[in-house]
């Protein structure tokens, strides 16, 4: 019996997995592995809330492979080395893997095909599967990458996507290949409180009730911060428990301009998985330099630390650094005017708002994260660098009636009408009665930086 090694990374699912289905060819038997990698721990991809909700999305895919007569096998160690190491026990002639874009994984690919051809086995990479469409498949007349997104969508959108693949009725793995332990959550310190449960059937529940309900209202209430009425599928997207090509097949067929406006959304996750594939050092550096002399560190601490445990005194923006700590995870409209009030208000940089998210956020992805902080910051591949948000009016405007405030800043719970965005201006004994702290920064001033640093007159 020929047998197949299939190397879950991101693309925790049975459903639409074109590498699970291409290994299970004539019959064969298959290994289904997940390596636990102390270079991808190391390299701080490994936060709390993302180890946890992994737990969750093993257990899961286990409990699915053994529905189907497998298993899922576990080992800890260099990623490499382990691959080889199973693919021999098993006496295994080939490998499949989905493709991926950050500079880890690139590497990765690299060193697991150049090990395996040494042993006389074959690496499949399978595209298209941790993305809609795979980056590279559309690119501009002279460049390798699209680097407006504009473009991209319409290009993107003409793309045909490959049908969806229903998950395998039978999955045969070897006996003689052993797994170390499904890793638990139990215990994990640094969990936050209200984070989402993981996994492919939490997943595909959750896309179910979205695709019935939320999906037809997205298009006009996706900002609508109180709301909370996006799909909240990031997490899901991130470790691949649901496909993007069967998320962007299943809301085109729901049809609506709420499935346009949120298929646009998982489009702008392939843009940005093309252009961290082409530039994965945009990581870290910035991806078009505004020449910024960002403040020290050690100088803004203090603003540093207040946005960090959203005690700013701007409280829309408090709300959203709470909501990201309770939940791990934050609404995008949140995300936005948290991450311009670091960047452009307080001038501070966006690396090291980046980190911050990366250490909370459920879904940390670096192609989204630093791409999307990038896009922020006006060092990315935002046509407008400069536009700075200012958290009042985006306070008026998403959270009109302050409801989203009061439920994440408890010191304002009480704070009447829209005073609860702008608490500063609240007098006598109403002032004495909040225990919330006055704003760090004033608005002008910090605009005046900016755009002095940006050399905007
Ligand atoms: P929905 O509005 O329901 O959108 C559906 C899906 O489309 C999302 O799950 C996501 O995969 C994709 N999407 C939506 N908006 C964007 C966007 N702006 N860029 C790329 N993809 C998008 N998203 C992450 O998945 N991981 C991150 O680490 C991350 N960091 C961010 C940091 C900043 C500073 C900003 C401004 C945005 C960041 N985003 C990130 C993008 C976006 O905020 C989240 O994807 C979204 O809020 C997740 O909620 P949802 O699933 O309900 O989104």
């Amino acid at each position: 019996m020929t047998t197949s090694v299939v190397l879950f990374t991101a693309d925790l699912r049975v459903h639409d997995h074109p590498p699970l289905r291409a290994a299970l060819h004539d019959g064969r038997e298959v290994v289904p592995l997940f390596v636990r990698d102390p270079a991808v721990d190391g390299a701080g991809f490994a936060a709390p809330n993302r180890l946890a909700f992994l737990a969750d999305c093993l257990r899961d895919l286990d409990a699915s492979l053994r529905d189907r007569g497998g298993r899922l096998v576990v080992r800890s160690g260099d990623l490499v080395e382990q691959v080889c190491r199973v693919a021999t026990e098993a006496g295994a002639d080939e490998v499949h893997l989905a493709a991926d874009v950050s500079a880890h994984a690139q590497r990765r690919e690299e060193r697991l095909r150049h090990a395996l051809e040494s042993q006389g086995l074959r690496l499949h990479v399978h595209d298209a599967v941790t993305t809609a469409v795979a980056p590279g498949a559309v690119t501009p007349a002279a460049s390798d990458h699209f680097a407006v997104f504009t473009p991209y969508f319409r290009h993107w959108s003409q793309q045909r996507l490959r049908e969806p693949l229903g998950a395998p009725r039978t999955v045969r793995v070897p006996d003689a290949v052993a797994s170390d332990g499904l890793p638990s959550h139990e215990g994990l310190p640094g969990v936050s409180e209200g984070l989402a449960a993981g996994g492919e059937t939490e997943g595909r529940k959750r896309l179910t009730a979205w695709l019935r309900g939320g999906l037809s209202e997205y298009g006009d209430r996706h900002d609508d911060l109180p709301g909370d009425a996006t799909s909240r599928l990031s997490p899901h997207l991130h470790f691949g428990t649901l496909s993007p090509a069967e998320l962007v097949h299943r809301s085109r067929a729901a049809g609506g301009p709420g499935a346009d406006a949120f298929v646009r959304q998982l489009a702008w996750r392939d843009f940005h998985r093309q252009v961290l594939a082409a530039r994965p050092d945009a990581a870290a550096a910035d991806y078009r330099s505004r020449e910024d002399r960002w403040r020290p560190e050690r100088e803004a601490r203090a603003d540093i630390e207040a946005w960090r445990e959203g005690r700013t005194g701007y409280p829309v923006v408090d709300a959203a650094m709470r909501q990201l700590r309770h939940e791990g995870w934050m609404h995008n409209r949140g995300r936005l005017l948290t991450a311009s009030f670091l960047t452009k208000t307080l001038y501070v940089d966006w690396r090291v708002g980046a980190r911050h998210f990366l250490e909370l956020l459920v879904d940390g992805d670096v192609a989204n994260n630093q791409l999307n902080w990038q896009w922020v910051a006006g060092t990315g591949t935002d046509t407008r660098p400069n536009r700075v948000l200012n958290p009042v009016a985006q306070a008026r405007r998403f959270d009109p009636y302050g409801a989203y405030v009061r439920r994440w800043v408890g010191e304002l719970a009480e704070v009447e009408g829209t005073a609860v965005h702008e608490p500063w201006k609240l007098r006598g004994p109403d002032r004495a009665a909040v225990d919330y702290p006055d704003p760090i920064v004033d608005l002008t001033a910090g605009l005046a930086r900016f755009k002095q640093a940006r050399g905007l007159g």
